[in-house]
């Protein structure tokens, strides 16, 4: 069968952009397969943070991925600290790693640009990517495009290791990215992404107000300056992706005819995306309020979790030290 594991940053709240373009995917794939999901609060402290508010911002993404829909019975959703052998795997992956293959690292790149001092866990950062998702012998790895290099160098890494320490039946396998099938979701603004840093997103768990808010003056086609003037949906990569997402195929098709024939306005266009998301998204904040009204049953899940979790990597540690010499 094969076995998943997908991480998460503790980001707090989910924004529609995360849940549309991973976490759906994994409530549809929790079913399917053996299936790790991690809040991966290691890889959040590579930049500077208050402790109180990871804490929080932890919790918050554990009842964001609850309401969601992902479910104890059919996958194990933890917390990455709660295992401590990723870190211990992490340690012996650093010395099957070039250091060359980290240096390559475009994200590295771009964030190691804009910071003043660079720390070593940042630099590091892919390697423990690799200890979460070959803890759990992970053949499958649902990611993002951004996210292909680094599991390329998670298969450097388990091939490195293998070849040293387990040359005859390789023991890790080499992961394979699983590409999400929901396309990118671009900000409310227009730019490219959806980030919580750029104030261009809906919060998954934000009231049917707060959604209208924000949807009734997102940037729409540039051609469709009054009602009358014919529009490209294509041009229109925030609300009609959208529609893409929460609406109907019938309903979409409807979209794509009204505004080539300037047959309604955008605003008319974005209600009924507003009410297909409230539709959706509704259920999702009932649960999570009932989620927050209860945090230790939040807290018991993800106990439990790690608790799963653990037995798996305590297991796969074990086995590292027997080939590898350190378990005398
Ligand atoms: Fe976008 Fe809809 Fe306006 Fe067309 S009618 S530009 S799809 S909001």
């Amino acid at each position: 069968m094969t076995r998943v594991f997908s991480g998460i940053q503790p980001s707090g709240e989910l924004h529609i952009g995360n849940y549309l373009g991973a976490v759906k995917n994994w409530v549809a794939l929790q079913g399917q397969h053996e299936s790790f999901f991690c809040i991966v609060n290691y890889h959040a402290i590579t930049v500077a943070y208050l402790p109180d508010d990871l804490r929080r911002r932890t919790r918050d993404m554990a009842i964001s991925l609850l309401a969601s829909g992902l479910d104890e019975a059919k996958c194990t959703l933890f917390v990455q600290s709660d295992v401590p052998e990723h870190t211990e795997l992490q340690w012996i992956f650093n010395t099957v790693t070039p250091l060359g293959e980290l240096e390559r690292q475009v994200q590295f790149k771009d964030k190691a640009g804009k910071q003043e001092q660079v720390m070593a866990g940042l630099l590091n950062y892919p390697v423990l990517q690799a200890a979460d998702i070959l803890l759990y012998l992970a053949d499958t790895v649902p990611v993002g495009e951004d996210q292909v290099q680094h599991l390329e160098l998670s298969r450097v890494v388990a091939r490195n290791w293998n070849a040293r320490f387990s040359p005859d039946a390789p023991y890790f396998p080499e992961p394979q990215p699983k590409l999400t099938p929901t396309r990118r979701i671009v900000g409310l603004d227009g730019q490219a992404k959806m980030s919580k840093s750029l104030g261009n997103t809906i919060g998954l768990l934000e009231t049917p107000d707060e959604m209208w808010n924000k949807l009734r003056p997102a940037i729409t086609d540039p051609a469709r300056q009054r009602k009358t003037d014919p529009g490209t949906p294509e041009n229109c990569k925030t609300v009609f992706e959208l529609h893409k997402a929460f609406s109907s195929a019938e309903t979409v098709k409807e979209v794509d005819e009204n505004c080539r024939g300037a047959k309604w306005g955008c605003i008319d266009c974005k209600k009924v995306l507003h009410a297909n998301m409230v539709a959706e998204l509704t259920p999702i904040r009932t649960r999570a309020e009932a989620l927050q009204a209860n945090p230790k049953q939040v807290d018991a899940l993800l106990a439990e979790g790690g608790r799963k979790a653990r037995a798996v990597a305590q297991e796969t540690i074990r086995t590292v030290k027997d080939k590898m010499g350190l378990d005398a």
